[in-house]
């Protein structure tokens, strides 16, 4: 196996075999896994593949991603069963004959002497491997793994399960991986964590300062409302691509102002959580449509009792009342989903705890309960801080678990901006 020359970024496909994968039984999540780790070693991820177990479909895709790419990963069918059809597959596209290991088939004995159990005979399989290929040894089950040459491209053969193939990805391909393609260019990447503007607005603004096929390359993510800028650049020493990056990330600050809460792939709550523990700030929050969402996000952090009096979930008309000391005959007037009853609750949370501040929110979640007036997705979040109530409304898209989601990450948002003083 020669070295790879290519200046750019060498070319990888990962293809994946498995019927669970096929028949959307399983999500694949080795195909995720893998891809971030090799854009991470500086390799251009430009195919998935999903074959089921078929012996001469599944040669066929080794050799055709061998074709197209110079790095080929392949993932499952490492099994001792007869649907485990990768040794074989890959010894096709090869070219080459299976030849049983001594090694491997060592290793797969010392893997069961170790836990008492005779090897069944059906383990001897996994020890056949295509000639010539490199056996990759397995730390954690049976199945070994193997590397091989199938043309001009280099084919790492790993199991399925993740358990394994992430460990072995890491201690057995990286290193083969550094010495056969030594001229990747190093990367350094950054997330910028937004929320607030929609994903057209965040991609129009960077316009200009990074873009999707340019270095540094530029990818959007949305979730719960939140929209993540990932900002990954590329260059001939870690030092080069650092300053790439830099370059980009003030101007994208500066665009996206204080939308930005957050980097690589913080919830906004732990923004919040960091900046009531900074300021040495207490909260009460009241929850409605969102249950108690809100409290179990700033739950998740350690150290939040400092700051975290009481989060209360008033479902019902009468807990709003009760426990919140909302004025009934408000309800009745506004309704309970009303910009005057979020301030009420966000008021009666502040008075009850004593806290600096409080965050309240009520909505409607869906399906049902919605009118032409107040549509399914109407939310209010109320903030009262410094002696200040202010509210906002939202009307959200989505399913009664993303309204809620979505609803939950504004209103801790909307706590954040009163915060900053923004
Ligand atoms: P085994 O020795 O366990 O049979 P194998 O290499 O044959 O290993 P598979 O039979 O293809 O692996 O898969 C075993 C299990 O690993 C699957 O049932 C599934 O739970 C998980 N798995 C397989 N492929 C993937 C994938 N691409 N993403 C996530 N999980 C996977
Ligand atoms: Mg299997």
């Amino acid at each position: 196996m020669g070295r790879e020359r290519g200046r750019g970024a060498p070319a990888a496909h990962v293809v994946c075999s498995g019927d669970e994968l096929a028949l959307g039984r399983i999500a694949n999540t080795n195909a995720a896994w893998l891809s971030r780790r090799l854009s991470d070693l500086g390799f251009d991820v430009r195919r998935h593949v999903v074959v089921p177990d078929h012996l001469e479909p599944l040669a066929a895709e080794i050799r055709a991603a061998a074709r197209a790419a110079r790095l080929v990963i392949l993932s499952g069918g490492l099994g001792p069963t007869v649907d485990d059809l990768t040794r074989e597959a890959a010894a096709r596209a090869a070219g080459r004959r299976l030849v049983r290991s001594a090694a491997a088939l060592a290793a797969i004995r010392r893997f069961f002497a170790r836990r008492g159990r005779p090897m069944p005979e059906n383990n001897a399989r996994q020890a056949d491997l295509p000639a010539g290929a490199v056996l990759l040894r397995n730390p954690v089950g049976t199945a070994p793994g193997f590397a091989l040459a199938v043309g001009r491209a280099f084919v790492a053969a790993l199991p399925g399960v993740p358990a394994e193939l992430r460990p072995m990805f890491d201690s057995r391909v990286v290193p083969l991986l550094r010495r056969r393609f030594p001229r990747r260019p190093a990367v350094a990447a950054t997330e910028l964590d937004t929320i607030g503007l929609p994903e057209s607005e965040v991609d129009r603004r960077l316009a200009g300062i990074a873009s999707p096929d340019g270095n540094p390359r530029l990818s959007l993510m949305v979730r719960d409302a939140i929209v993540t800028a990932r900002f990954f650049a590329r260059g001939r020493t870690g030092a080069e691509a650092r300053r790439v990056l830099r370059s980009a990330l003030g101007p994208a600050r500066r665009v996206l102002g204080a939308h930005v809460f957050g980097h690589d792939g913080m919830d906004v709550s732990d923004a919040v959580a960091a900046l009531l523990l900074e300021r040495r700030l207490t909260l009460s929050v009241a929850e409605s449509c969102t249950g108690g969402l809100i409290g179990h996000l700033l739950t998740r952090v350690p150290g939040i009792s400092a700051a975290l009096v009481e989060d209360v979930v008033t479902y019902a008309n009468e807990a709003k009342v009760k426990r919140l000391g909302v004025s009934a005959a408000l309800i009745r007037r506004r309704g309970a989903v009303s910009a005057e009853v979020a301030a009420a609750m966000a008021e009666g949370s502040q008075r009850a705890s004593g806290a600096d501040a409080s965050l309240a929110v009520t909505g409607i979640a869906g399906p049902g309960g919605g009118t032409a007036a107040k549509p399914v997705g109407l939310v209010y979040v109320a903030a009262r801080f410094r002696g200040a109530t202010t509210v906002r409304e939202f009307r959200l898209p989505g399913d009664r678990a993303m309204v809620q989601a979505r609803a939950a990450r504004l209103a801790l948002d909307h706590l954040r901006r009163r915060i900053m003083g923004g």
